[in-house]
């Protein structure tokens, strides 16, 4: 019997209720496939600064780099929104991400052909979209130095500083290709390569890196056209790498095409062992949403789907993942759907219900 170490961070309003559903989820994969999975949970977020005063202790840290994976559900609210306050709930994410080394975000972006009606694009142009969007996570906009604001006599000035280093590009363009690899063979590098000199280095380093890859069709795109692409023609696309801020901004709006953020599930890896897996975070795209939070209205598909990627990323378990994902079309083909996917004719189901039909298709 395998054993695997599980850290549950549920953190915020539905955050806690769509990480319940997870776990039912994981229990029944455990049962049938004969694991077993010992999961401890912490609290992060909004609710770690009412308790503890900061949004990530460091004993989750240690807890975290101790388990080989974690299930993060969501953080914040606008009790904590203060953009002055010292502690924030995206701390926790923030600094879960820097303390575990998780360099790579991978965002998958499938519409399945009963939903097609739920993008906002038109069938014709979504139907057949399959692609995974790759955000480098640590580097350039958010983290680079000087980032500050001052005042003096030509009045308020900020200053943000976009950096980055061959060591990132080049293990971030090593995630793209190996994953192209095992897909269709065909990676876009995104870059602003035409204004910055950060995007020209990114292209060299790409371009290099391929040289590694003759398997793979490798394309350049400046930031621009590829968010014009994205909602002109997305089944151009396989696999997409790019930096972190054009990355935050493509990976939300790729994310869009099919239509709700509770279908969303996300990956940030770090460092792969030899056999391809390592630690990583897996989380639903969404947020905490406060306007729903405590109603059953959350669809917990995204978190669901979240937890089958680590499965397979993490604990190398991929017919378990292919289990889940298998449940989780079940149930969509037998017309089950939470209110932000009811279409006409489906049997709109709360939270709960929506998790016990995957557990029982499992
Ligand atoms: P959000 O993703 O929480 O919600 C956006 C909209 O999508 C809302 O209308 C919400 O009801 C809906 N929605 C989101 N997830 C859903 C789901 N699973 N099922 C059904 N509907 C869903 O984004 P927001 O409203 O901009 O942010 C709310 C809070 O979440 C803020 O404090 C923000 O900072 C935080 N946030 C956290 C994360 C994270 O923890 N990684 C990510 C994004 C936003």
């Amino acid at each position: 019997m395998a054993t695997f170490k599980i850290l549950c961070t549920p953190g915020d309003g539905i955050g806690t209720e769509v990480i319940a559903e997870a776990l039912k989820v994981l229990a029944r994969v455990e049962k049938r496939f004969k694991h077993e999975f010992q999961f401890d949970e912490e609290i992060i977020g909004g609710a770690a600064i009412d308790k503890y005063g900061e949004a990530l202790r460091s004993k989750t840290i240690a807890k975290a780099k101790a388990s080989d994976a974690v299930l993060f559900g969501a953080v914040g609210g606008p009790k904590w929104d203060n953009p002055k306050a010292k502690v924030r709930p995206e701390d926790a994410i923030l600094g879960m991400r820097k303390q575990l080394g998780l360099f790579a975000n991978l965002r998958p972006v499938k519409i399945h052909p009963l939903m097609l009606a739920d993008s906002t694009l038109r069938r014709e142009v979504v139907e057949g979209t399959d692609m995974v969007v790759i955000r480098e996570l640590t580097g350039g906009l958010y983290f680079g130095r000087p980032q500050k604001r001052w005042e003096d006599s030509r009045g308020r000035q900020a200053v943000d500083t976009l950096r980055y280093s061959e060591k990132e590009i080049t293990r971030i363009c090593h995630v793209g290709f190996k994953l192209a690899q095992q897909r269709r063979k065909k990676l876009t590098s995104v870059d602003k390569a035409n204004v910055l000199r950060t995007g020209q280095l990114w292209r060299e380093i790409a371009t290099e890196v391929g040289k590694q890859y003759p398997d793979i069709q490798l394309d350049h795109l400046l930031v621009d056209a590829a968010a014009m692409n994205l909602i002109r023609k997305p089944t151009s696309f396989d696999v997409i790498v790019t930096e972190n801020m054009f990355g935050d901004i493509l990976t939300d709006e790729a994310a869009m095409l099919a239509g709700s953020m509770g279908m969303m599930p996300s990956a940030s890896l770090g460092k792969r062992k030899k056999d391809g897996t390592g630690i990583g975070l897996y989380e639903p795209i969404h947020g905490s949403a406060p306007d729903i939070a405590g109603q059953g209205k959350a669809n917990p598909l995204a978190m669901i789907l979240s937890a089958a990627m680590m499965l397979r990323l993490s604990l190398g378990l991929e017919a378990e993942a292919a289990c889940i994902e298998g449940a989780v079309d079940a149930v969509i083909v037998a017309g089950y759907r939470t209110p932000d996917i009811a279409g006409t004719g489906s049997s709109v189901v709360d939270t709960v219900k929506m998790g016990d039909l995957v557990a029982e298709a499992v």
